[in-house]
């Protein structure tokens, strides 16, 4: 562990600016002789004392609630001390210094009253909380979640992941891992019997089944991190297609200019929206075709640089112009390039806008016959969708839209009960899987190599140690601890 995890450390626990109360929180090591300077005598553990803050001078800085609460009852599972102020800026910030100097100051022993104690770093007192065993990664993860939550079913999420759901996944996965692992070394051990006993023991049965839970555990993830990332749709197609109205009808706001001059959406426009509580990072991007202008082909230049790293793509048309040949022949380039260019994964969305410009019976002519030139040319929606019909303009259309976008983004509306996850998550266990995987092809040969086997059983095990945290790198908690806010 890093010397700086034993330094003591002082923060402003609220967030910047002014409300009813402020938070100063210290945590370290044997705190009690700081409390009792700053208090003006010993406090009785976790429970509120009503008492003037005073500088160095004896004058009151502020008055409000002291709390403390001795190791290991408390939130870092050090000695904690909360003062409780109001929440001023110039108030905080005075009361932090106090904190400083008085920890300081030398005591009667001669030396510093609290030696060390020092401002604490972004995720500095969850950092603590996990490397004291209060709580695991994923939990720590968790909390910052929940502090960034932007809507409530992430919110809810992240507090599933907080009382630890999804830890007891991952730990309950880990056990079984740690049995199967147990059989096949022991078995190690006698290698005349090896095949028989682990026959007997149901090995084979054990690792199909833990196979069958890490796909189910990564399902639930992967919707844990689809809330908490969500997916990058760019919006491509022709200039005045409709891609700025049609953003701005998802978004609800005035956000791309939209005119009616051709090629005025010159750069990227991103906003995030939501969808039952999904994050979907829509971007809207410059209209693809053949220019002289030079910032216009700077702009579409991006747009395929946008339309590269996509998650998804909505491929929207005019169907006003759907009859005119030179139109059209743009679309097919356009869907011939967006083949070539997105890997096979990267669905992409055809969408017919400006319904409202023709007659119903008219669009969905029009649409049904686009449809059947376009499924051909770019990756058709998967499944048996009728064309996906609707107006930026009057809003027609858009919930079909919205649900359509959900179900390429992997959403399962009936996910109750989902906890937040991260991408880091997903990854390891996909890690978990592949080690399986090589497990599993490993134990169905003639004579299977039982070491190799309980070697990617133990690389199994790690890759979902790395989820809750045990062996990480000072690396990695320095990467998750650093996107916190300070104080926290
Ligand atoms: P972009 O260049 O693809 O971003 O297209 P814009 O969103 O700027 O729209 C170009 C023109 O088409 C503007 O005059 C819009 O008012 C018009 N437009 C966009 N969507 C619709 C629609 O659904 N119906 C009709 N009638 N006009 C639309």
């Amino acid at each position: 562990m890093l010397a700086r995890h034993h330094d003591p450390i002082v923060a402003i626990a609220t967030a910047p600016g002014r409300g009813a109360v402020g938070i100063v929180r210290v945590s370290g090591k044997a705190i009690a002789p700081l409390v009792e300077r700053l208090c003006g005598k010993a406090l009785k553990p976790r429970e509120a004392s009503y008492l003037p803050f005073k500088a160095a001078d004896g004058q009151a800085i502020d008055q409000g609630l002291a709390l403390y609460f001795p190791a290991p009852h408390s939130y870092t599972g050090e000695d904690v001390l909360e003062l409780q102020a109001h929440g001023g800026p110039v108030v905080l910030q005075l009361l932090l210094a106090r904190c400083l100097e008085a920890a300081h100051t030398e005591a009667d022993s001669g030396k510093p009253l609290l030696p060390g104690l020092r401002l604490a770093e972004p995720g500095e007192f969850t950092e603590r909380a996990f490397l004291n065993d209060k709580i695991d990664l994923a939990q720590a993860e968790a909390i910052a979640d929940l502090i960034d939550a932007s809507t409530e079913a992430a919110a809810r999420s992240a507090s599933r992941s907080l009382t630890g759901v999804f830890s007891q996944e991952v730990h309950r996965l880990r056990d079984a891992l740690v049995h199967l692992r147990m059989l096949v070394e022991a078995t190690l051990d006698f290698p005349e019997e090896e095949i028989d006993f682990l026959q007997k023991a149901d090995a084979y049965g054990q690792l199909d089944q833990l196979r069958a839970t890490v796909q189910a555990v990564m399902q639930r993830t992967r919707q844990g991190a689809l809330l908490r990332e969500g997916i990058k749709v760019v919006i491509a197609g022709q200039p005045n297609a409709g891609k700025s109205s049609l953003l701005n009808a998802l978004a609800g706001a005035e956000l791309a200019i939209v005119t009616p001059i051709a090629g005025t959406t010159r750069d990227k426009v991103t906003q995030t929206i939501q969808i039952e509580g999904v994050p979907l990072h829509v971007i809207d991007t410059a209209g693809l075709r053949e220019s002289s202008d030079e910032v216009e082909r700077i702009g579409i230049a991006r747009a395929w640089e946008e339309i590269a790293a996509a998650d998804a793509v909505l491929f929207l048309h005019d169907l006003t112009r759907m009859a005119e040949p030179d139109y059209a022949e743009a679309d097919r380039q356009i869907a011939a390039t967006l083949l070539q260019q997105l890997p096979a994964n990267v669905p992409v969305l055809q969408v017919w806008n400006k319904a409202d410009a023709l007659t119903p019976d008219e669009a969905r002519r029009q649409s049904a016959e686009a449809a059947t030139q376009f499924s051909t040319a770019a990756a058709a929606p998967a499944g048996d969708q009728a064309p996906l019909v609707l107006s930026a303009k009057t809003g027609d259309g858009l919930d079909s839209l919205r649900q359509q976008l959900l179900r390429i983004a992997g959403w399962q509306p009936a996910a109750e009960g989902t906890y937040i996850a991260r991408a880091r998550h997903v990854q390891a266990l996909q890690q978990v899987e592949e080690h399986l995987d090589i497990a599993h092809a490993q134990l169905h040969v003639d004579s299977p190599a039982l070491d190799l086997l309980a070697e990617e059983l133990r690389l199994a095990q790690h890759a979902l140690n790395a989820i809750t945290g045990e062996f990480t790198s000072d690396d990695l908690l320095g990467v998750i601890f650093s996107s916190f806010c300070i104080g926290k």
